[in-house]
């Protein structure tokens, strides 16, 4: 990986010295921080929630994730708790570079699909762990 290279003269973020801005011979390299990875997807998935999270990591990477397993634990999903969790959840999305959708057999759920509707607004990159479902698969994921 390319290092990055920061001027102490004028603050410049570039890769090569002297900087080019204003030709300052001071810099500091750094390493580039980690990527940031949020994980979304329905808790009836956890098995591919800890794959995920397990292989995030062996590339070095950051990864943001569901503090519980919902639909494991019988959680109320129409209650409090799982309201909170979801504003939660946003505010993870915030805090990413990347959002991973877990689509497990293609299922988006109607808290995912806010989810990326949110991360789309927000500029972020999304990525699928399967191939991306049409729009009006997710409509229809919505009515159940
Ligand atoms: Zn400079």
């Amino acid at each position: 990986m390319k290092r990055k290279i920061k001027c102490l003269e004028c603050g410049g973020i570039g890769y090569v010295k002297p900087c080019p801005a204003c030709n300052g011979e001071r810099y500091v390299e750094y390493v580039n921080k980690p990527k940031i990875v949020c994980l979304c997807g329905s808790t009836r998935f956890k098995e591919a929630f800890e794959k995920a999270e397990r292989d995030i990591a062996l590339r070095g990477e950051i990864c943001l994730t569901v503090g519980l397993f919902g639909h494991v634990e019988g959680l109320d999903m129409k209650g409090i708790d799982k309201a909170n969790l979801d504003v939660l959840h946003l505010r993870k999305i915030d805090l990413c570079d990347e959002v991973m959708v877990l689509n497990v057999g293609g299922y988006i759920g109607k808290s995912t699909a806010n989810e990326v509707a949110y991360a789309t607004g927000s500029g972020k990159k999304i990525v699928y762990l399967e191939p991306r479902p049409f729009a009006r698969d997710i409509k229809e994921e919505e009515k159940k």
